[in-house]
């Protein structure tokens, strides 16, 4: 069944064909793919195409599809059954191993994707703090509930926009959008809103919508601010947790945030998230405390397993000097194609994240991120799928590596893209 047949049934009978919008490449044109199988640093589609892969499945697979180590460990959990609808073993085993990774989580509670993560942790912050409003950042993705959903408009400081439709208009009110690196918006918006910001959350380095780094000196103003104001400060670390180092970006930045939301890596490639982090910030939490929360498969067996394997495997020594070599190799050769061609552009990468923004415009928040050339992304993403390399199917999404990307996979990676620029 090819590729081409797969999405006219599958458009029948599922919104769009997919079962989550961007896998539809509508931003970049033309038909998504079927993928039959995936090894290593390599898709291979319903059509027999393989492909070097820079999805990732958007950051889980950091030490290559079908891991062996993974898989067993999936294999093994298996032949104890699937569910249990207890307490299991394997939870206690994660919650330490979370723990010792990021030491500014002293409690964790799992649950099955980073959308509940964070969503969780926003009500927690509220019923801990007894207030209502939280402050996010344009152009930070935190799943798809309903007080993260919203993006910066005009009056943002005081009036929240939804940004899907379905989003009460009195709930995108509690929610304020700032541009990212901004710390005068930041004072504003708390003294607009005294005694009312519940929480701060944000991808500490934006990473849907590219990659932006922080300003030098950013999130440790944020940190003092709303460790002045009382206001809990959340980093949502699904995407960076355990990719740029075992501790994330808070460890990168040796920053303590007050709750951290965990998702992508964690599960090992199944669906699984958690949030932790201050002892009496989490006791809030049913049965302990008055915020209700519950998973009928929150720390599932075959999900924990893979967990815990895909987390052990990162305490290997030199993971991320290797994965750090493999990023900036791509970085060197997609930059040196893109001056030679004398295209003006952007790569920014850290450790094995990194993105492309064409554009001379220096990218530190989302304006500056949308002055990228869409259309120009769209040609260089359609170029590179044609020879073998498969990118992010958005001018928005951050690229990832695996360590299976090491060797023959990159250096042909870095060779067709190379290409692809030239051809632009
Ligand atoms: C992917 C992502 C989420 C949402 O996780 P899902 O598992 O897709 O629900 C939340 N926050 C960040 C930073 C993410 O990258």
């Amino acid at each position: 069944m090819s590729s081409e047949s797969l999405f006219a049934r599958a458009q029948q009978l599922i919104p769009g064909g997919v079962n989550s919008p961007v896998r539809a490449f509508r931003s970049v044109g033309g038909a998504p793919f079927f993928v039959q199988s995936a090894q290593g640093a390599t898709l291979t589609t319903a059509d027999g195409q393989e492909l070097i892969d820079f999805v990732c499945t958007w950051g889980p697979a950091i030490h290559g599809h079908n891991n062996p180590v993974i898989r067993d460990a999936i294999a093994d959990a298996l032949n104890r059954g699937t569910s249990f609808g207890t307490p299991n073993p394997y939870e206690v085993e994660m919650a330490e191993l979370i723990t010792r990774f990021v030491p500014s989580i002293k409690k964790v509670r799992m649950c099955n994707s980073g959308t509940e993560a964070t969503m969780s942790a926003i009500r927690l912050a509220r019923g801990f703090t007894q207030r209502d409003k939280i402050i996010k950042f344009a152009g930070c993705y935190h799943g798809h509930s309903d007080s993260l959903l919203i993006k910066a408009g005009s009056g943002a400081l005081t009036h929240g926009h939804p940004d899907s439709a379905g989003v009460p208009a009195s709930f995108a009110q509690e929610t304020i959008v700032l541009p990212f690196n901004d710390t005068a918006a930041l004072t504003e918006a708390f003294a607009a809103n005294p005694g009312q910001i519940a929480g701060v959350i944000l991808e500490p380095y934006p990473a849907n919508v590219g990659l932006i780094k922080p300003e030098p000196g950013y999130l440790n103003f944020l940190r003092e601010l709303t460790a002045r104001e009382g206001t809990v400060l959340i980093f949502d670390e699904v995407m960076t947790g355990f990719r740029l180092a075992k501790g994330g970006v808070q460890e990168l930045e040796g920053i303590t945030p007050d709750l951290t939301t965990l998702g992508k890596i964690i599960g090992g490639g199944l669906p699984v998230g958690a949030f932790g982090g201050r002892a009496d910030i989490m006791d809030k939490l049913a049965p302990v405390g008055p915020v209700y929360q519950a998973g009928t498969l929150s720390g599932n067996p075959l999900a924990m397993a893979a967990g815990i394997a895909a987390l052990k495997l990162l305490e290997e020594t030199g993971t991320y000097e290797r994965l750090a070599a493999l990023g900036q190799q791509v970085q060197a050769a997609v930059s040196s194609a893109l001056q030679a061609k004398g295209l003006p552009a952007q790569v920014p990468q850290v450790g094995s994240m990194f993105c492309t923004y064409f554009t001379e415009t220096p990218v530190r928040d989302l304006a500056s991120a949308q002055t990228t050339d869409t259309e120009l992304f769209a040609r260089y993403f359609r170029g590179c799928l044609e020879q073998g390399v498969y990118l992010p199917p958005s001018a928005y999404e951050g690229c990832f590596i695996s360590t299976a990307h090491e060797g023959a996979a990159i250096d042909r990676a870095c060779e067709i893209m190379t290409r692809v620029i030239q051809s632009l």
